[in-house]
């Protein structure tokens, strides 16, 4: 092994931080300038450098550099300044930098599947360096945050969940996978751009692109067997529910768009319900935006709803309105509607814009996820504080330019009422003397989380009550201090152990279905547990731990460099593996 090879590879790669016993051991002598540093050193040169660009696409780029130059320290560094750099390598600036991907590019930092390798997928996967894949990443690029189709160049997102899902949920940075399906792109700009990185034809669509799907999923499963998480990110609506659905049976698959943000938006909603009283079946939910974010909170709202009154879904649906860019979206309208949209269509005359919609349906809690700015007027708030003691109004369209109202907007409007939080971050709000504090509905609270409670259960599927019992994870991390101070999520200070919590209720979840599916089999079969594995089996990492929290923050992957430096899991084992 060259000392030189071993400072080029990121994984291992200390820098100035190896030690004189390892400059020694592996032929590190010469290369390295005399001096040693800390980690601890490292990292606070790099976070007095990040600081001093002002762009935030520098401080992106600078963080891509650093991942591709040392690994660990990367990590390190998101972890230890989690507020600070979420914004920098994940939404907004992450968004402004796959639009200019093309000329940013460097070196490939995930897999690009594109139609060309149509037939061949299970080849591309086997060219991938890393052979344990725990969760994949999955974009087609068409619907990246609230930029709409940006191609091949969507690459940027995956890639930036998935350091979250190491720094923010503790999975190795090894066992993750991003991947770009490229069917070409609609966008004119890229396909004219001389730079633009991705297939230039327009997007194949129906049964080409169905095929490609197929292969794709199947050359998954094939090749990481069973286990492996497939997180489909920003596909546009009309493709992301069938595959959803279509997938959900055979695979591994979570969307985090839908399910993600239903559970992230749940938990905040049964926190705010702790300041404004009643139970979820006390209220009447109104949105702005029926989408996969709209309809995907309403179905787990809903869920949850029929959970604790034993009330059937539908009568649940009652509560739920939703309005789409024609307006209400009501019985009359039935037959013109997208399959996803169909459960919401009650039974009321047909109320075409927002304002009237609040003023006929008086909601006690209001729900933008339109993706559409300015939407949430003076009108519609005043009306909303008209009727509720303490509105709860969610502003979750990004980037912060499309939020359907601002934080000061909210609590001006409601004269300091407003139970708020936003899909992007606001500061600080002033309002006669109270300083109000608007909480972010971060999916980044539940993902990673979500995520490693399934990879350290072996679970298989994923059901609807893990990602209730991932909401109530979070709802209940958010404390008293939090709530006096208008805070409906915890700080994002301590979410490592957040992730934690939620990994084992998930976990715990998964075992439970596991039995009773197994209890299931068992009285159908006669004993034939084998089925438990093959047919319906949600859990098969057995033996369950018993602290499931404790085991959740020992799967976590730590970018300490004293120490044990990785942790595999292996029949439930842990087996520790010196780098
Ligand atoms: P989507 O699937 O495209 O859905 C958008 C929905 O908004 C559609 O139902 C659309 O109506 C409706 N709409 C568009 N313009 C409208 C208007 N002027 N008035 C009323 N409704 C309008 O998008 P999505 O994935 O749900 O995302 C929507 C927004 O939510 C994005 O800005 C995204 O950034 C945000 N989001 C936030 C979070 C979070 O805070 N954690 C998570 C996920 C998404 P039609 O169906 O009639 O076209
Ligand atoms: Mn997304």
């Amino acid at each position: 092994a060259s000392g030189c090879s071993l400072l080029r590879d990121p994984r291992h790669n200390k820098g100035l931080a190896f030690s004189e016993k390892e400059r020694d051991a592996h032929y590190l002598r010469g290369l390295l300038p005399p001096a040693c540093l800390t980690q601890e050193l490292q990292e606070k040169k790099l976070m007095h450098n990040l600081r001093q660009y002002q762009v935030p696409l520098q401080r992106y780029m600078a963080m891509m550099d650093l991942q591709e130059r040392n690994e660990k320290l990367f990590y390190k560094l998101l972890i230890d300044n989690v507020e600070e750099l979420l914004p920098v390598v994940y939404t907004p600036t992450v968004g402004e930098a796959c639009q200019k991907y093309g000329t940013i590019f460097r070196r490939p930092q995930g897999l690009y599947i594109s139609l060309k390798e149509k037939g061949r997928i299970l080849e591309v996967l086997k060219n991938w360096p890393e052979k344990m894949i725990q969760v994949i990443v999955v974009t087609d690029g068409e619907r990246i945050l609230g930029l709409g189709d940006l191609g091949c160049q969507g690459m940027g997102i995956p890639v930036g969940k998935l350091s979250l899902y190491t720094a923010l949920g503790g999975i190795r940075p090894s066992a993750c996978l991003p991947i770009t399906i490229d069917v070409g792109t609609n966008n004119q700009k890229l396909l004219k751009d001389e730079f633009y990185i991705g297939l230039r034809q327009n997007r194949a669509t129906g049964q080409e692109y169905a095929e490609l799907m197929e292969e794709f999923m199947a050359a998954v499963k094939q090749n990481y067997g069973e286990k492996v998480l497939i997180q489909f990110e920003d596909f546009a609506n009309h493709n992301a529910f069938e595959l959803l659905e279509k997938y959900s049976k055979t695979h591994l698959v979570f969307n985090d768009d839908i399910q993600g943000t239903a559970s992230v938006v749940l938990a905040g909603v049964v926190a705010a319900l702790k300041v404004v009283g009643g139970k979820l079946s006390d209220h009447t939910f109104l949105f702005l935006g029926a989408g996969e974010a709209g309809t995907g909170i309403a179905e787990l709202i809903a869920l949850e709803m029929s959970k604790q009154t034993n009330a059937p879904m539908e009568d649940c649906r009652q509560k739920i309105w939703l309005v789409d860019s024609k307006g209400l979206i009501v019985k009359s309208r039935y037959d013109t509607l997208q399959h996803f949209k169909k459960p919401w269509a009650h039974d009321h005359e047909f109320v075409k814009d927002l304002s009237e919609a609040v003023k006929a349906i008086k909601p006690t809690v209001l729900i933008g996820s339109s993706g559409v700015g300015r939407t949430f007027t003076k009108e519609v708030i005043e009306a909303m504080a008209s009727f509720n003691e303490k509105p709860v109004i969610l502003a979750l369209s990004n980037p912060t330019s499309q939020s359907e109202c601002t934080a000061e907007e909210a609590y001006t409007w409601s004269k300091g009422r407003a139970i708020f939080a936003s899909g992007s971050p606001f500061d600080p709000v002033e309002y006669e003397g109270k300083t109000f504090f608007p909480g972010q509905a971060n999916n980044a609270y539940i993902f990673p989380g979500f995520g490693l409670g399934l990879v350290m259960s072996g679970a298989i599927r994923v059901h609807n009550d893990m990602l209730l019992a991932a909401s109530e994870a979070l709802a209940s991390r958010v404390t008293q201090e939090n709530f006096d101070k208008g805070l409906i999520y915890p700080p994002f200070k301590n979410i490592r152990k957040i992730s934690a919590q939620i990994a084992a209720k998930v976990a715990a979840k998964v075992y439970e279905l596991g039995k009773l599916s197994l209890l299931k089999y068992t009285i159908a079969f006669f004993n034939m547990i084998e089925f438990f594995f093959s047919l319906s089996g949600l859990a098969s990492r057995l033996p369950r731990a018993e602290n499931l929290v404790k085991y959740a923050e020992s799967c976590m992957y730590s970018p300490q460099q004293e120490g044990p430096s990785v942790i595999m899991i292996q029949r439930g084992k842990i087996a520790e593996v010196k780098t």
